[in-house]
């Protein structure tokens, strides 16, 4: 297990979203906070790789993330993730039962502190282990699920390693949000559709994920601030000449000129079309990141 392929499945956690006509449609946090709060515990050396204990402490941590990141109607329930992370194949809970441990079967009870307890298994728990590579899931977190909220970060861990060079973070992490992008839109380009894709080979695309606020302005890598492009579009909007609007139509700079070249027709032609979104409505590009790009288009 290496950590890039850790933080993938942790971009990729069966998190739920809330349906339609509860305020805005958002992913559940449950799953991403426990695993907050989990490192927490081994950090404070209240729980280990091996060992996190069904305990006040780890609902308190649960909770005190809780409230910084709840939406509408998300409710209070560490015990939850507790027990469905078993569904990700990293995390297994267990009861104590005299002398043996059984699989937990449902979500703890409170008065089953003591006797509960989950441990990351799938080399997770190798990961997990290590100060340096805890610190990078966490950031990996935080950027996936819950990039507005610094609060959510805790102190600065003391790291033991040498700081890790930037580009050797994003080798862990632009692949998950690519990966996570990709998916969301079907491999089809939010700009003119095209999808090119090898049956054979599941990372062999055309299309690019493309981030709305870059990420190392905005440290975001929520689905909401990413767009499938095709690498004409992509490389259109990067320069500014192209842009996704608030309205989630495209935006075109008049510095294109359509009887230049076909290539600049055809960009001109993207002026008033919409932007093609994935199915569910909790990932559709944040309005934030839309009015950024729409901003910067050159006029
Ligand atoms: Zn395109």
């Amino acid at each position: 297990m290496f950590l890039a392929s850790a933080i993938e499945r942790l971009y990729d956690l069966q998190v739920g979203t809330t349906p339609v006509g509860e305020g805005k449609p958002h992913e559940r946090p449950h799953k991403p906070l426990l695993l907050l709060a989990a490192l927490d515990l081994i950090d404070d050396g209240k729980a280990s790789a091996q060992r996190i204990p069904w305990c006040q402490d780890l609902r308190d941590r649960f909770t005190a993330h809780f409230l910084q990141v709840r939406k509408h109607n998300d409710q209070n329930t560490p015990e939850n993730p507790f027990h469905y992370l078993q569904t990700q194949g990293f995390w297994q809970a267990w009861i104590e039962s005299g002398t043996s441990s059984l699989p937990l079967q449902a979500p703890p009870l409170v008065n089953q502190m003591g006797t509960v307890f989950a441990r990351f298994t799938e080399g997770f728990e190798v990961l997990v282990a290590m100060p340096a590579q805890r610190q990078r899931m966490r950031e990996a977190l935080i950027a996936r699920y819950f990039p507005h909220l610094s609060s959510v970060q805790p102190l600065p861990f003391p790291v033991e390693s040498p700081v890790v060079a930037e580009d050797e973070v994003d080798y862990g992490r632009s692949p998950a949000f690519r990966r996570l992008i990709l998916d969301l839109y079907d491999h089809q380009c939010a700009a003119c559709g095209l999808r090119i894709r090898l049956p054979s080979a599941r990372d062999v695309s055309f299309i690019d994920a493309a981030h709305l606020i870059p990420f190392a302005e905005s440290r975001n890598d929520h689905p909401t601030n990413g767009l499938a492009l095709c690498k004409n579009h992509h490389w259109a909007m990067d320069r500014d000449i192209i842009a996704p609007g608030p309205d989630l139509h495209w935006h075109v700079s008049k510095l294109l000129d359509p009887r230049r070249s076909n290539g600049e027709k055809e960009l001109a032609e993207l002026a008033g079309k919409s932007v093609l979104l994935p199915k569910d409505p909790a990932f559709h590009p944040e309005e934030k990141g839309l009015r950024w790009r729409r901003e910067k288009l050159i006029a």
